[in-house]
């Protein structure tokens, strides 16, 4: 594509703040972390492009937070937990569901997820950042960071009062596109052209009310399964799946049935028209819906997300890089800062279908796929961490991202407090905190729970 040309710009930004942390993402991952940060006694600031934390769970509406459990073994506690907890108080959920991921598609998979309404997850997630004193700022768009050499000294954003930087000591970028990290230099994976258009499909959500699940529930795989093929077959659906979830009520179903395909979600024009794509498919649904399956005949459309779900974009090239054969060989790792559970679920950028795989036990994530090559005073969390593409859809449920955005929070309220960069904090110094603060950081952790005497 032929650019007409550049401008050139001056420009004198004023600082509007100074910070221990910032936090660039209020996504699962950005929303621990700054939570995290301020509760270890950072200043913490975090920035948000959208009107909500949560992210993906709120704001594209993918309201089941997976990989809380492998099997029945719990390999995430600490503040993700927490957070469970207080969304179950609010009403927002009723607890953790068994789930059969990918049935519809013919290759089912057993989960337990946590499932919950995502308004109340909005609700309960600006009152823990409130109580642990982060200053949240919504409208919020990065820009550009502040680079002292090869060192982030804060961020730039755009907001409605214009632009302005803050200055941090110790900066997460959370964005989930590594947009912090990409900008500051940092070598990133998921880039080149061919990777561009390969990328997993995006979705996009949507609410449907007047929904009688407890009949849906009664319809036999099989029977699902024909039906799916016959939609698909016409043209209605989009891929293998009957995929929605439930909340508390059990009159609403959260659907997540759309399938979006050859977006490059770093393209702005690509974006746009994945939403209206995404909008079209919609409405193709619920009309196939309400005539074909029981339990939604009398289904209405009560909200779509407000952005498309994007699964990949980039993923940072840090001091390790996780694979898939570290997932599923549970490889050990010294500085494991997080345990994951997975499934890895590859959606196949091509067709309808999608790949499954699990591991056989939780696998440790080093601290080493946060700490991006190459630039100091930078940590990266949740989805864009330094992995191959298969590991990162291990990788990428919220669980997983939250457990390690309480990682990076607290390494950057230590680094930030003793005055040193988070790749010169020794790692043992973060495990102590984590293990303080009741999060698991080892596969030894879970494996001490489990074999202590019930009681
Ligand atoms: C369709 C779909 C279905 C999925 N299903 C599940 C599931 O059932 N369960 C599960 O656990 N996981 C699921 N996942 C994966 C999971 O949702 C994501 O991998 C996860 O949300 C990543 O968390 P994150 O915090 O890294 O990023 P996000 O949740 O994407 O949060 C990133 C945040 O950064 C903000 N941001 C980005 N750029 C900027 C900027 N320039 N300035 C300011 N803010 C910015 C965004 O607005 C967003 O709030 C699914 C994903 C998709 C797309």
């Amino acid at each position: 594509m032929e650019y007409p040309g550049f401008l050139e710009e001056h420009l004198t930004t004023q600082v509007a703040g100074d910070y221990d942390v910032v936090v660039v993402g209020g996504g699962a991952s950005g929303a621990v972390a700054a939570i995290a940060a301020a509760r270890n006694g950072a200043n913490t600031l975090l920035l948000e492009r959208g009107a909500c934390l949560g992210g993906t769970a709120t704001a594209s509406l993918v309201a089941q937070w997976v990989a809380f459990f492998l099997g029945d073994t719990q390999v995430v506690r600490g503040i993700p937990e927490e957070l469970t907890r207080r969304v179950c108080g609010k009403g927002g959920s009723d607890g953790f569901h068994r789930y059969v991921m990918g049935e519809a598609a013919g290759t089912p998979f057993p989960l337990k997820v946590f499932p919950f309404n995502p308004e109340i997850v909005k609700i309960v997630l600006d009152e823990a950042a409130a109580d642990a004193g982060v200053d949240v700022r919504f409208h919020n768009f990065f820009a550009r960071p502040v680079m002292e050499g090869s060192r982030v000294g804060g961020v730039v954003t755009e907001s409605v009062d214009g632009r302005r930087a803050f200055r941090a000591a110790a900066v997460v970028d959370a964005s989930g596109d590594a947009a912090v990290c990409a900008a500051a230099g940092v070598r990133c994976d998921g880039e080149s052209m061919a990777e561009r258009h390969e990328r997993q499909p995006c979705t996009l959500s949507f609410r449907l009310s007047n929904v009688d699940v407890a009949r849906f529930r009664t319809v036999p795989s099989a029977e699902r399964r024909r039906l799916v093929l016959g939609g698909l077959e016409r043209g209605e659906l989009y891929w293998e799946s009957i995929s929605f979830v439930s909340t508390p009520s059990g009159y609403d179903a959260i659907c997540l049935m759309s399938r979006i395909r050859g977006v490059d979600a770093l393209s702005n024009a690509e974006l746009s028209r994945a939403e209206v794509t995404g909008r079209q498919q919609v409405q193709s649904i619920v009309r196939f819906l309400n005539r074909e399956i029981p339990g939604f005949e009398k289904a209405i459309l009560a909200g779509l997300a407000e952005r498309v779900g994007v699964r990949e974009t980039r993923r940072i090239q840090g001091d390790y890089c996780l694979t898939e054969d570290d997932i599923m060989n549970g490889t050990a790792f010294e500085d494991s800062i997080a345990l994951g559970a997975g499934p890895m679920d590859v959606h196949s950028p091509g067709s309808t279908g999608i790949r499954l795989y699990a591991p056989p036990k939780p696998f440790e994530i080093p601290l080493r796929t946060l700490l991006p090559a190459g630039v100091e005073g930078m940590l990266a969390s949740g989805r864009n961490l330094c992995t191959t593409r298969e590991a990162n859809a291990g990788t990428r449920h919220m669980a997983t991202c939250m457990a390690i955005g309480q990682a990076v929070g607290t390494l950057a309220a230590i680094a930030a407090a003793s005055g040193r960069t988070p790749r010169a904090v020794p790692v043992s110094e973060l495990q102590r905190a984590l293990a303080r603060d009741g999060a698991l950081v080892r596969r030894a952790d879970v494996e001490r729970r489990d074999a202590a005497p019930a009681g």
